[in-house]
């Protein structure tokens, strides 16, 4: 079985609850979806067909115990799950970031017998997991909201998050009615993210503060270390 992968790199974490932690990313080609903000174009199509058994072995080169499967859409290619699965083998943390247009199910099954063995994920309570989605939540300036597979939310478990890409005002109350509407205070983490360059980190976190809303602000921590158009970091 192989995969196609536009990009295996070592960075930091940035856009999750374990955003600071060296990790290491493999970026799956394709995408379903065309995000008016999108930032990773070029991971629509092209890049190499790599085994299962290459993908680890590169893995392997970098020492790190914490891996994220992102795209493009990772759930789009089918042997994204015998991947999740041998990653979770060799007792690597890892993280699907998944835009939330294709059913999680699949994903959340390879949790089961696996966390139980290979757990690292600590979370709000006690139980331990080996595997996180973090799942978009597409705001509606990026024109894609109506995209969205709203009952992935049923799906979810504490360890898992959602995010909020916001634009603007308007997608930051959108998201706000989200929240309340469907209890994810309750269900999962919840993220938000301004869209880099178009909403500063301060007007966001403004808002945020005033409402005393019960999200963590998330910030594309790798844009400012090393500018918001290198790749591979
Ligand atoms: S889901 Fe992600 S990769 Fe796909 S178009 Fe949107 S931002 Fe780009």
């Amino acid at each position: 079985m192989q995969l196609q992968v536009t990009e295996i790199f070592k960075s930091i974490q940035g856009e999750s609850t374990l955003s600071g932690t060296p990790c290491v990313f493999i970026r799956l080609t394709g995408c379903n979806l065309r995000c008016i903000y999108c930032d990773t174009v070029y991971a629509y199509e092209g890049g190499d067909w790599l085994s299962i058994d290459d993908i680890l072995s590169k893995i392997d080169d970098y020492n790190c115990d914490l891996v994220e499967i992102t795209g493009g859409e990772p759930l789009l290619q089918d042997g994204v799950y015998s991947l999740i699965r041998a990653l979770l083998e060799t007792g690597k943390l890892v993280l699907i970031e998944t835009n939330g247009s294709i059913d999680i199910e699949r994903a959340q099954a390879l949790k089961q017998p696996m966390n139980q063995v290979q757990g690292k994920v600590q979370d709000k309570g006690s139980k331990i997991q080996g595997l996180k989605i973090i799942m978009d939540i597409k705001c509606p300036d990026s024109g894609m909201s109506d995209k969205i597979n709203w009952e992935n939310l049923s799906e979810l478990d504490k360890n898992d998050e959602v995010k909020f890409v916001i634009n603007s005002r308007e997608d930051y109350d959108w998201s706000k009615e989200i929240i309340k509407k469907y209890s994810l205070t309750d269900r999962c983490h919840i993220l938000m993210s301004p869209v880099y360059d178009n909403l500063t980190a301060g007007e966001l976190s403004e808002w945020i503060i005033n409402d005393n809303l019960n999200v963590r602000l998330n910030l594309q921590i790798h844009k400012y270390i090393w500018g918001e158009s290198v790749r591979g970091v």
